[in-house]
């Protein structure tokens, strides 16, 4: 009997799937193959794997099997191999090949059993705020959770949990990032994370908007069409969403699948330019936003593209009228995209962003 056929009788484990089925199956909590979840017994963590979705977890195997403990110590010791969770992946253990992903250190960092990684859309427009450490603690009183200034994720991140989080913490808030939740048990993991969801949702949303006839014929043939999601054409429409968008990256996953930031189509530029250049540039940008008019992605987006463009309108009717946000610089872009910062600056430079 193998340990994964061993695990598979464990009904923590039957609950951890059906609860990264759920999670994955709803867009506030997690878009595309974002989020993970893991369950740690004895020497293993199992792990979702890198690329696969959360919604998939009851049908697929997508758990891949880590050794926590050497991880976290790799980690504590900022050993360099950490930063690539593969040397502690248990190959034997781990028939389909599949990767762990490099958030698979925050889940060893956590010593909990059971942990669960969301980027929920109500804890990323908290975490993007310049605020967000005074407003976070304004909405989770009595709560045992630290909040994490943006980090890297991998060592750096692993590191900054170390600095601001204690023994007894079981809720991080990931600046510009996200929501983990920890506990004993998937319940209570996942109590605490419906919990944290519902305390930082806000009591109203900017709206949303239809997609705007004159816009789409507009779109017709340039290769490009409307994100099909109410609240991101809400961005259009809305001066001071606009003026949210109108910059660089907020979170990571925005960066890894839509490229840095928008591209917001200026006065007096033609919408057939843009969109060439938006496509086209070194770092592609696949959300272009014409004010007034509507936001386009190209017609050729992957399903994680699409779930990513809903999630930043989700994300931005969530940041309150008077929050201020921080972005992501350029060289933390950089680094999420594995360039050299100096290389990447040049190419954003040549793009006119
Ligand atoms: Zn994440």
């Amino acid at each position: 009997m193998t340990l994964y056929s061993e695990l598979q009788s464990n009904p923590e484990f039957a609950a951890l799937r059906a609860e990264s089925a759920r999670l994955g199956s709803d867009p506030l909590q997690v878009q595309g193959p974002g989020g993970n979840t893991s369950i740690k017994s004895g020497d293993l963590m199992w792990v979702k794997a890198s690329g696969t979705w959360l919604s998939d977890a009851l049908t697929t195997d997508l758990f891949v099997p880590v050794y926590h403990e050497a991880l976290a110590e790799a980690l504590v010791a900022d050993d360099g191999r950490a930063d690539d969770v593969g040397p502690f992946t248990c190959r034997e253990e781990n028939p389909s090949g599949l990767r762990a992903s490099i958030e698979a250190t925050v889940h060893a960092s956590m010593s909990a059993r059971v942990v669960l990684h969301t980027h929920c859309v109500a804890t990323i427009a908290a975490a993007v705020r310049t605020d967000a450490p005074a407003f976070v603690k304004s909405k989770l009183a009595g709560l045992p959770y630290a909040f994490i200034p943006y980090a890297k994720p991998g060592i750096d991140l692993a590191r900054a949990i170390r600095e601001h989080a204690s023994a007894g913490t079981q809720i991080l808030i990931l600046g510009n990032h996200g929501l983990v939740t920890c506990g004993a048990t998937v319940g209570e993991a996942n109590g605490l994370l419906q919990d944290v969801s519902a305390r930082l949702a806000p009591s109203s949303l900017a709206g949303s908007a239809g997609i705007d006839d004159a816009f789409q014929r507009r779109l017709s043939g340039s290769g490009w069409k409307p994100v099909p999601h109410g609240p991101t054409q809400q961005i259009a429409h809305d001066a001071r969403l606009l003026t949210i968008a109108d910059g660089r990256t907020l979170y990571p996953d925005h960066l890894v699948f839509l490229g840095p930031g928008v591209t917001m189509v200026r006065e007096g530029e033609q919408l057939t330019d843009v969109l060439a250049r938006a496509g086209q540039q070194q770092f592609p940008s696949k959300l272009v936003i014409v004010p007034d008019h509507g936001v386009a992605m190209p017609d050729t987006a992957t399903a994680s593209d699409i779930a990513l463009a809903r999630a930043f309108g989700d994300v931005l009717v969530r940041i309150a009228p008077q929050a201020r946000v921080s972005r992501l610089s350029e060289d933390q872009e950089a680094e999420l995209l594995d360039w050299d910062a100096e290389v990447y600056r040049q190419s954003l430079n040549k793009a006119g962003r």
